[in-house]
């Protein structure tokens, strides 16, 4: 595993805490790696020979990295991406796949995706998850990377999609930064615990306004769930418009898989995306994404952001931006100054 080589605040370092410890004491504090995981600080020396690469890692970061690993691997690796994000180019879109497969050139004979609902801490715990995973050669390269995966506790399933299991684990960031800005105006906490505190607070805060009914209270309660149900709906829809409108084979099947419907579900309850958007609107435009980052993710980078941008260039350059009402106020919000409680206004 390259580790990209950092100095802790003890003045050790990174790869040897891991090396000596089993243990990536600043990403992933508390979870036992297996000893058979080497943190090598050379990019070249961990890739060597490798028949099969698995890229994990923010996609801003390919472009210097692909030409040191490009001329190392054994020919005719197989590379796999779990890279959720999207870029962009002159000509339109890019997939991280493509970049992979360009970067990578002859040295690379399938590249695949593996994408699903997949928290990383709760996956370091060993709990329950599925994964898709998008291969053009399902029988071929699909079932030997499947083997490598598929265990008890992370089920994989392959499909022969790759373009729509890509498309969709970059699209739902977007959407799981919506169900952020929503959790920072209060509308999705109340939302996601039910009846729970936050849901009984604001409803006993309208209720005042209002008697009691058993009208209106299930209507307050419905009102409160359809909020972030909108929110994930609309946003599924648009992910689905998105992937027809550039690739129209991309199968109806494939959003029903972990790497379409459940990681869209999982990300805007429980990930990083949806955590920093609330900050985000709590702070009232008083934060910028990076001190966002930098004060909740402790070093680590978020791909929503990034992939919300590039998504508003696709749109604006092919005058799609009318038929994206969700995706084009989640960019307004992000980057332009317009009030998160405006988010559902164009829905
Ligand atoms: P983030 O934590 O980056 O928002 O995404 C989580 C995820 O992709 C779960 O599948």
């Amino acid at each position: 595993m390259w580790v990209f080589e950092e100095e802790l605040d003890d003045g050790r370092k990174l790869s040897d805490v891991i090396n000596a410890d089993h243990e990536n004491v600043k990403y992933l504090p508390g979870i036992q790696l297996p000893t058979n995981v080497r943190a090598v600080p050379d990019l070249s020396d961990a890739v060597r020979n490798a028949s099969i690469v698995v890229f994990v890692l923010p996609h801003q970061f390919l472009p210097s990295l692909l030409p040191r690993i490009s001329s190392c691997l054994h020919r005719g690796a197989m590379a796999v991406s779990l890279v959720k994000g999207l870029d962009f180019d002159d000509e339109g879109p890019v997939l991280i796949t493509d970049m992979i497969r360009e970067g990578l050139g002859e040295d690379v004979s399938e590249v695949c995706v593996l994408m699903g609902a997949n928290v990383a801490d709760e996956m370091a715990r060993d709990e329950f998850c599925e994964a898709t995973l998008g291969c053009p050669d399902p029988e071929g390269a699909g079932a030997v990377v499947q083997q490598l995966f598929d265990c008890p506790t992370f089920r994989v399933e392959v499909t022969p999609d790759p373009i729509g299991v890509e498309l969709c684990g970059a699209l739902k960031n977007v959407v799981a930064l919506a169900a952020g800005f929503c959790d920072g105006l209060d509308w999705g906490g109340n939302t996601k615990v039910g009846l729970g505190g936050k849901c009984v607070g604001w409803a006993i805060k309208t209720l005042l306004a209002s008697p009691l009914t058993a009208d209106n209270w299930d209507g307050l309660r419905g009102r409160a769930l359809l909020w972030i149900a909108a929110i994930i709906r609309r946003g599924l829809e648009e992910m689905r418009l998105f992937c027809k409108l550039l690739h129209p084979s991309v199968r109806d099947m494939t959003f029903f898989e972990s790497c379409g419907v459940a990681d869209l579900i999982t990300t805007c309850y429980g990930g990083r995306n949806r955590k920093c958007a609330e900050t985000f609107a709590r702070a009232g435009g008083a934060m910028g994404w990076d001190e966002i980052e930098k004060e909740e993710l402790g070093g680590q980078h978020l791909q929503g952001p990034q992939t919300t941008s590039k998504l508003h260039k696709v749109l604006e350059q092919k005058k799609w931006l009318s038929r994206f009402p969700l995706f084009r106020s989640v960019y307004q919000i992000a980057y332009q100054g317009r009030p998160p409680a405006t988010l559902v206004q164009d829905l």
